[in-house]
């Protein structure tokens, strides 16, 4: 690798040990490698200054010069803000502070001439500028002249040791102006470089600091992106096709026995030609004598649990056990009931194994697990603990896999000498671009065929005032026979209000369907296992109409009889959350409906997220959006992402890029999967350094 980029900080010139200190603690930047991609997140042409006359209700942002006329600060403590009067020569407009007041009124002063560049807000009628980047007109700006500019982020701490955007500005100019192109030397095949038309890694690297052009800074910014996409699918597919190799799998040869029997016998419908061909691709996959990893993507309802179910049977043909792990104790159980009902007078056992099962029940399980004479387990993580041995396990199904981290998954392929074969089943459509990149070493497979016969159901929102009204139309519906669930919010940080939320809820609605006529069961976290369960049957029974609860019931919980489903305060939930569930209702042949219930004040995004639950009912339109609204970051399951090492490619707006990158990545692992030819050395050896440490290479 490169020895000047991997220098340490300290040896930067004008930076010395105490300010490399510095820098590494507050900015983490280690080396002058991190320096360069320390990149700006955004550029100014300081030559282009607009007037406060100007700002309209159009205005995005914008770019000023002026001074300072005076200071007021409002508010008391915990609400303080500082309000400063900024002024050109053709008006004024107030720049606001809600955080840093005292170091603001500190270092701004009256009579200075700044730029200052912002996102004008009308309030009242007036603009104002709330928390502007504002920097002194200096000599050095003045002779900037016209062109782009780089802006760097930077803390607090780190602006009053003179690192402001300005002073890591120098940083990178000292340090780009000693670097020479061979020590920014190009690893991408030239081949790869000519086909995509991406500038060279020096040049980019420059650019995308000191652009010398609008359209230079958009090519460095594609030659940048590309290559962190492109060295990320390379090393998850390096990892897949490695894992492959290394870890042989069972062999499911047989579909006799079980499998055939159960097919032929025991299924009261026929598959969808999506279930179907995921059956095949699993066949292919245990025939292949490699460990099968795959990703099984299906919207609510699509019909995962049977194909679950078919594959766990191709295992006990085989002579091995199997498996299924979902998140929630009330999961676990449906899934237990379900297939143990399913699979009676086949002469198979099934356990449930979980946090609740003690003692004498207990001890039975584990002992018959290791002995082999229960076929299939179903449970939560509880089966991962140590003490859960298998005979011979060569199937582990894993429900909702944004609930268990990647290290839990590889943690089961231990339970046995070659690992068993594992299928991750997911009911929240994950956009491709994010499957690609968290699920990126694993094969998937997508059922996107509902069963037939379901009607769509339908959602509208109502407001809160209109709650008679909605109480009228679930009477009609109870009256036809249907069930209901009634859904409030519940998250940790608010838990206390919640759980009042919730019981205020439940004494409303036991005054407007009044007993004996109307029975209501309640369900949430804080109620004991044993208690949930009870509650949870009654309804699943018919004894019950309405169930109240919190999201405890968000996953896989199947009642086919139950129509309607009630979202309270339904701005609160996200919109992954709001099509789980929307997805435990419209499993019968009865037209269903949800409906999202707010108050009439609503932020725009709340707006968004409920006028796209009321527009569609397919889970991979609502995950694309999702993922526009909230970016990659808050996504349930991406948290184990970090490390992704991405700094400039995004997976919401870089799509393509990232398709581009994941397929040239695969046709040049197809042409050389070790990279042994001579001219992907130089890649070879950047691809093993960066994956040194990252969390791809451990799992693997
Ligand atoms: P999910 O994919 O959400 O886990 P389930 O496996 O719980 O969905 O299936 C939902 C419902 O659809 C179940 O009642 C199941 O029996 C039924 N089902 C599954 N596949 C079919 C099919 N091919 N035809 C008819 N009904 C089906
Ligand atoms: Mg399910």
């Amino acid at each position: 690798m490169n020895s000047l980029l991997q220098s340490k900080i300290e040896f930067l010139k004008g930076v010395g040990p105490q300010r490399g200190e510095f820098l590494r603690k507050e900015l983490e930047l280690h080396t002058f490698g991190d320096v360069i991609r320390y990149y700006p997140f955004r550029y100014v042409d300081r030559s282009v200054i607009q007037k406060i006359k100007d700002i309209n209700p159009l205005t995005q942002y914008i770019q000023l010069k002026g001074q300072i006329t005076g200071f007021r600060q409002m508010g008391d403590k915990r609400n303080k803000r500082l309000m400063a009067t900024f002024k050109d020569e053709t008006g004024e407009v107030d720049l606001i502070w809600f955080q840093s007041v005292d170091w603001i009124l500190k270092t701004l002063k009256p009579k200075t001439e700044y730029i200052v560049f912002g996102r004008p807000t009308a309030f009242n009628g007036e603009y104002n500028i709330p928390h502007p980047e504002v920097e002194i007109y200096t000599d050095e700006i003045k002779a900037e002249g016209k062109g782009l500019q780089p802006v760097y982020s930077s803390s607090e701490k780190a602006k009053k040791k003179g690192l402001d955007s300005r002073g890591i500005l120098r940083l990178v100019k000292t340090l780009i102006d000693q670097l020479k192109e061979k020590d920014i030397p190009e690893f991408m095949p030239a081949e790869i470089l000519q086909r995509f038309k991406l500038i060279s890694r020096y040049e980019a690297m420059v650019n995308i600091h000191f652009p010398k052009s609008e359209l230079l800074l958009h090519e460095a910014t594609r030659r940048l992106k590309f290559e962190e996409l492109f060295l990320l699918q390379l090393q998850m597919l390096k990892i897949k096709s490695n894992r492959g190799k290394i870890s042989k799998g069972f062999i499911f040869e047989k579909i006799d026995n079980k499998f055939d029997k159960f097919y032929k016998e025991n299924m009261s419908f026929e598959l969808t030609g999506a279930q179907k061909r995921v059956i095949r691709e699993i066949r292919r996959d245990t025939l292949s004598g490699r460990q099968m990893n795959r990703l099984l993507q299906g919207d609510v309802g699509s019909g995962k649990t049977v194909v679950a179910l078919l594959t766990m049977l191709m295992a006990i043909d085989n002579g091995f056990q199997a498996c299924l792990m979902a998140p929630t104790e009330i999961l676990a159980n449906q899934h237990y009931e379900n297939i143990a009902e399913s699979l009676r007078g086949t002469g198979l056992e099934v356990a449930m194994l979980t946090g609740s099962v003690k003692g004498k029940a207990r001890k039975y399980i584990l002992e018959n697990l290791a002995e082999g004479k229960i076929n299939i387990v179903i449970g939560t993580h509880a089966l991962i603990e140590d003490t859960v041995v298998f005979k011979n396990i060569g199937l582990v199904v894993i429900d909702e896999q944004h609930r268990f981290g990647v290290a839990q998954r590889a943690k089961m392929w231990s339970k046995n000498e070659k690992p068993p074969h594992i299928l991750v089943m997911t009911a929240t459509p994950i956009p491709r671009t994010l499957a690609m990149t968290i699920y990126g070493d694993l094969d998937v497979s997508v059922i996107d065929e509902l069963p037939p016969g379901r009607k769509s159901i339908k959602t509208v929102h109502r407001f809160d005032a209109s709650r008679m009204r909605v109480f009228g139309f679930l009477k009609e519906e109870i009256q036809k026979g249907r069930q209901i669930y009634i859904v409030y919010p519940l998250i940790e940080e608010s838990e206390a209000l919640d759980l009042k939320h919730l019981m205020d809820g439940y004494e409303s609605i036991s005054r407007a369907f009044p007993l004996p006529q109307y029975k209501i069961s309640i369900v949430h976290g804080r109620m004991r296992p044993a208690d949930k369960d009870f509650e949870m049957q009654r309804f699943v029974k018919g004894e019950t109409q309405i169930m109240v609860a919190t999201t405890v019931i968000e996953v896989g919980v199947n009642v086919p009889n139950a129509s309607v489903m009630v979202i309270e305060n339904a701005e609160r939930f996200g919109l992954a959350q709001l099509h789980q569930l929307r997805g435990r209702v419209g499993r019968g042949a009865e037209q269903s409906y949800c409906l999202l219930m707010t108050g009439l004040k609503l932020s725009n995004e709340s707006k968004r997220r409920i006028s796209v639950m009321c527009q569609t009912n397919d889970g991979f339109v609502i995950a694309e959006e999702d993922l526009k609204l909230r970016g990659p970051g808050d996504i349930e399951g991406t948290r184990q992402s970090g490390g992704l090492n991405l700094h400039l490619a995004d997976l919401v707006n870089d799509g393509s890029i990232l398709e581009a990158a994941r397929t040239t990545a695969q046709e040049l692992l197809e042409d050389d999967p070790s990279l042994s030819q001579p001219h992907h050395q130089t890649l070879l050896r950047f691809v093993e350094e960066i994956s040194k440490d990252n969390i791809w290479s451990k799992i693997s």
